[in-house]
């Protein structure tokens, strides 16, 4: 989100409001995200990146053609050719940026936000987001506007081949003969976002019967909003019933996340898909004699908060888990900078590093339908969630009048009690035994304080729950 514009005007050397939130500069458009911010913006993208053809693409909101061509005119003015992918989901655009020889790439999304909003996201060469330390050069070429030109004349082409060959790249890491064989049926939740341009497509190369709900892309998000919830797909599990499907996929606006359910229409978390494709996949590696690429295949990346079922699951499986900071793009550059092959985020996004080391909607159908072709047959997804360790877990958030009281929570939850150990890798997250955590972080972006925990024992979490539930109140209210 774009924080607000105190000191834009005068003494912005002073006060400079951060561009970037946790997922690119976004804001409400012609209001936060102006049309001078997206071609100033453009312009310090332009200086950044310095050469080379540059691919833009953009989700299905009805700001992203405008945002798009003022993104592809400013590159133009500052010298650069670009490429437009046209309507794309985000990782169709990565991976495009990163397969297709461009030197780096923009997508013009609001992820999940309302249909007011839009946003730039800048992708690098590798097909990843910029690292967080150079969204801050970003933001130095921004409020001192020393952009290399302005006064180019770029060329603009089309890029046809985002699509297609992203299906072809994403079908030849799944055992696509086998996943053809059992003939599978999935039902598609596109929720009007831009993966009902590629999901469906992908699903039928594979053999698949695809049957498609809420694929009229349409930037209002009619059908149920652009985020899915455990609460908002029963059009899903009503459609994946009465079809008699083997499974349902719901993606969010921009396509990047991916929310599932079994053949019995319920519907799971981010983190028990995520853990079931990591089981999968870690004995796919096996029997294929481990990574043919040369990362290191036993390990999983994934944020400090997520959940134990995955650690449980992996250790079984031999591998590594790998925490980073809260944040998919700190998951995706740790992916990168070690060459790992399996990241995820419980929110829904699962990251193939084979493919490319982002958050995927389609490529994690793709590896679902994989896992699924892998069972003995007679075996239904539900079967494969009901294996998962059992686990209960919490989640709430606390606003905060200040950032420097979200602070103040976070250092008397650490100093309350005799935790067993404490990591503060973001936030603090404390261990009360070897089976249950609580962990508070203070929000990036907002003044509030966001409070995770788990444990194996129900009751146990409840009553930890509450306990540093009134510990965080009574600071909050001093
Ligand atoms: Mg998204």
């Amino acid at each position: 989100m774009l924080m607000n514009g105190n000191g834009m005007d005068g003494s912005a050397a002073q006060i400079r409001p951060r561009l970037f939130g946790t997922n690119g500069v976004r804001g409400i458009f012609g209001k936060e995200l102006t049309p001078e911010l997206v071609i100033d913006l453009s312009y310090s993208l332009a200086t950044y990146f310095g050469k080379g053809r540059i691919v833009v693409g953009y989700d299905g909101r009805k700001s992203s053609p405008v945002i798009s061509r003022l993104v592809r005119s400013a590159f133009n003015s500052a010298g650069l050719d670009v490429a437009d992918a046209g309507l794309v989901p985000t990782p169709c655009l990565q991976f495009a940026a990163k397969r297709l020889g461009y030197a780096g790439g923009v997508m013009v999304t609001a992820s999940h936000n309302p249909p007011e909003y839009n946003g730039i996201k800048p992708i690098a060469h590798d097909g990843v987001e910029i690292p967080r330390e150079d969204e801050l050069l970003v933001e130095d070429i921004f409020y001192s506007k020393r952009f290399a030109r302005i006064d180019g004349n770029g060329s603009q082409f089309a890029e046809d081949n985002a699509i297609p060959s992203y299906i072809d790249a994403a079908i030849s890491l799944v055992d696509a003969e086998k996943i053809r064989s059992r003939k599978l049926t999935v039902v598609m939740d596109a929720g009007n976002g831009a993966q009902a341009v590629l999901a469906p497509l992908l699903a039928e190369r594979l053999g698949c019967r695809a049957i498609v709900i809420n694929g009229q892309v349409d930037g209002d998000f009619p059908a149920r909003g652009s985020e899915p919830t455990l609460d908002n797909l029963h059009a899903l599990s009503a459609a994946v019933r009465e079809a008699g499907a083997d499974f349902g996929v719901a993606y969010d606006g921009d396509g990047d996340r991916s929310i599932f359910c079994d053949e019995k229409g319920e519907i799971y978390w981010g983190d028990k898909t995520g853990t079931l494709l990591v089981d999968h996949l870690l004995k796919t590696m096996d029997s294929n004699g481990g990574s043919s690429s040369g990362g290191t295949a036993k390990e999983v990346v994934c944020p400090i908060n997520t959940s134990m079922m995955l650690s449980i699951v992996a250790e079984r499986a031999g591998a590594k888990l790998v925490y980073t900071k809260v944040g998919s793009v700190e998951v995706s550059r740790e992916m990168v900078r070690r060459g790992s092959k399996i990241g995820l985020e419980e929110n829904g996004g699962f990251m193939y590093g084979r493919l490319n080391e982002v958050r995927d909607g389609a490529m994690a159908t793709a590896l679902v339908l994989d896992m699924l072709a892998s069972t003995a047959s007679g075996q239904k997804l539900s079967d494969l969630f009901s294996s998962l360790p059992k686990t209960f877990q919490y989640k709430a958030k606390f606003k905060c009048p200040t950032r420097e009281v979200a602070n103040t929570v976070v250092s008397r939850c650490m100093e309350h009690g005799s935790p067993k150990r404490v990591e503060t890798m973001d936030g603090a997250k404390i261990w009360l035994d070897s089976e249950t955590w609580v962990m508070v972080r203070p929000s990036g972006t907002e003044p509030l304080v966001r409070m995770y925990a788990e444990s194996t024992e129900r009751q146990l979490l409840d009553s930890k729950v509450q306990e540093y539930q009134r510990l965080i109140q009574e600071t909050i209210s001093g």
